[in-house]
């Protein structure tokens, strides 16, 4: 024991270790509660047509904390997937985003996609089982709601992620690949799995005009995605730039602050009944 205390040089690190640990369990205990309390709140984020319609929203949750003000998804959604809190806080999510299909309705915009990140512990048998109780609940048609996986997802057990897509796709829910291009899966693989669309990393998009390399990926990720007939979607666009070198190269949505940031659902509004008059006029 004496030895121990007298290694002073060991001791700061264990502090520092002990606290985390503390420090995490604090935050599970928090965010069980967050739940309970209802906490938890969405901001959705537009993908739209290159005409600039908006196409989509995308549910993306905030922790609207007591004390700390709105947390973004960075500060707690790894602590929600290590602990499993993420089953029943990603359960509340899809049902909320689900719950807002009728609210587009009303607004005129019965045809925009609502589109639910899904983590790797949500990607089970329970998540088929949640999807078919609130497609029956709000009366969801077919097409509306879009799972967003990433390719670690997917590729994590292929055989048995094509399964339950099928039978999701089967309940009308199409399928996007988040975050394209970060993973280790090749276009011609994931033509196996019911997608609709890939997302091209924000981080391809951030340097398209500045880097050739990045340029070049996006359109080759364009290419090939339209060969296999999956649609493309380009995230985290910020410029006039990027925008109008993925419009000119066919990318069939965008996505970005450029366009919109997340927001209430409310504040959207006049944004989704804008384009509903622009097309129709
Ligand atoms: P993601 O699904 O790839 O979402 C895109 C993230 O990029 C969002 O961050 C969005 O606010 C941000 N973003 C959008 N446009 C731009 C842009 O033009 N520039 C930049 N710099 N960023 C942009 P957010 O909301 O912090 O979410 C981060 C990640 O957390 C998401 O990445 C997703 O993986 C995860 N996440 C968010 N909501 C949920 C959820 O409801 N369930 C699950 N399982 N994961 C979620
Ligand atoms: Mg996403
Ligand atoms: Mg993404
Ligand atoms: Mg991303």
């Amino acid at each position: 024991q004496a030895k121990r205390h007298g290694r002073n040089r060991a001791m700061p690190f264990r502090e520092e270790f002990d606290a985390s640990v503390t420090q995490r369990l604090q935050l599970i205990t928090q965010l069980r509660d967050a739940l309970v309390r209802g906490e938890f709140v969405l901001a959705f984020q537009p993908l739209f047509s290159p005409a600039g319609r908006a196409v989509a929203l995308e549910a993306l949750v905030r922790w609207q904390h007591p004390t700390r003000g709105l947390l973004m998804p960075g500060e707690f959604i790894g602590v929600c997937e290590e602990s499993g809190l993420i089953v029943e806080l990603g359960r509340r999510i899809l049902r909320e985003a689900a719950r807002h299909h009728a609210r587009l309705v009303e607004a005129g915009c019965g045809d925009v996609r609502l589109a639910v990140n899904v983590s790797a512990a949500q990607f089970t048998e329970e998540l088929y089982v949640d999807v078919e109780a609130v497609v029956r609940e709000f009366a969801l048609p077919r097409g509306t709601l879009e799972l967003e996986l990433t390719e670690s997802v997917i590729m994590d057990s292929p055989e048995r992620a094509i399964e339950l897509m099928q039978r999701l796709a089967a309940l009308g829910v199409g399928f996007s690949v988040d975050d394209f291009g970060t993973g280790y899966s090749s276009l011609a693989y994931l033509k196996r799995f019911p997608i609709e669309r890939l997302k091209i990393d924000r981080s391809f998009v951030q340097d398209l005009g500045v880097d050739d390399d990045d340029a070049a990926i996006c359109q080759s990720i364009i290419g090939l995605a339209h060969s296999l007939d999956i649609y493309t979607v380009a995230e985290g666009v910020e410029t006039e730039q990027q925008a109008s070198w993925l419009r000119a190269r066919g990318c069939d949505e965008l996505q970005g602050y450029l366009l919109a940031r997340p927001q209430p659902f409310e504040a959207l509004l006049p944004l989704l009944r804008r384009g509903r008059a622009a097309a129709a006029g």
